[in-house]
């Protein structure tokens, strides 16, 4: 059964993902609609008294609604979306890793896992942590505990998108409502400071808890956007992170954005379910780049 040859073929990957990034992809599930929900229900009720603030209501809500829908959606579709060799260049039953070197190149285009035991074609690398090789490797994300390759590296760029938008609109609207209805003093800031909570016996104030709301959103706000305009530029390049400049995989902007986004690729933003079909499997780079070349 299908379903028990991919729980299988989880089992095998998940085993060597650390505690810590268990942990942390938690805390980013759990975080993130804890302060949906801190905004719908607490603090834009107070901001705008219902029902005759309704429409400014809504017009908070509706954009915010969104924008945590395609942040946990886009999350979670990063982890379903598997990029690896398995179910393409190996089925389930043929992946069996044994070994610990890493590749051996055996011809000029293709190369072998020994890890894997498969030739695997150009941009496959083999990830050490998800212990299998990955189509169009761009790296391992700690955060979502998987390989962003060829087949989810839409939904993270999105992701990171989302999380952009959503940090800095979080900053905006905790910070005004903070300004405005919270007394922050100075030892407030404290919680800050490692394991004060627990010195302190984690008698948490209302300032502090704000405190703490503002600075993980600032914090994910300069990560998220920092990461999101090196990985953009990687995507118009034709790059994927380790990748020098003089790679051989720049077909140009728009096909750069079919590369990774899909066909429709200018509408992949609206949701994940959205399909939008890549224009090459992750395996053929070597044709793809003779075509272009010979274009
Ligand atoms: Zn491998
Ligand atoms: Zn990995």
């Amino acid at each position: 059964m299908a379903t028990i040859d991919q729980l299988w073929t989880f089992l095998k990957t998940v085993r060597k993902k650390s505690f810590t990034e268990l942990i942390l992809c938690l805390f980013l599930l759990v975080l993130i609609p804890t302060y949906y929900f801190v905004d719908v229900f607490h603090i834009l009720p107070c901001m705008y008294r219902l029902p005759s603030g309704s429409i400014w209501y809504l017009t908070h809500v509706l954009p915010l609604t969104f924008m945590v829908f395609n942040l946990l959606t886009n999350f979670v579709a990063v982890m379903y979306a598997d990029s690896s060799v398995v179910g393409r260049l190996l089925t389930v039953s043929e992946y069996t890793p044994k070994g610990i070197q890493y590749y051996s190149e055996k011809k000029e285009d293709i190369m072998y896992c020994t890890i894997c035991q498969c030739n695997v074609p150009l941009r496959c690398w083999h990830c050490d942590i998800c212990n299998v090789c990955i189509l169009t490797r761009d790296h391992h994300c700690t955060f979502s505990t998987t390989c962003v390759g060829h087949y989810n590296r839409r939904y993270f760029l999105w992701f990171l998108l989302y999380l952009s938008a959503a940090s800095f609109y979080e900053i905006i609207l905790i910070g005004y409502y903070t300004y405005y209805k919270v007394t922050i003093t100075f030892s407030d800031f404290m919680v800050l400071v490692p394991f004060q909570s627990i010195i302190s016996g984690f008698h948490l104030t209302v300032g502090q808890i704000f405190v703490v709301l503002l600075t993980l959103n600032l914090i994910a706000v300069t990560m998220s956007s920092l990461l999101l305009i090196y990985h953009l530029n990687k995507v118009r390049k034709g790059l994927v992170c380790h990748e020098k400049q003089e790679s051989n995989y720049d077909f140009g902007l728009m096909r750069n954005l079919e590369t990774v986004f899909g066909e429709k690729w200018y509408i992949t933003w609206i949701s994940p379910f959205i399909k939008s079909k890549l224009p090459y499997n992750g395996i053929d780079w070597h044709s793809h780049v003779d075509q272009y070349k010979t274009k």
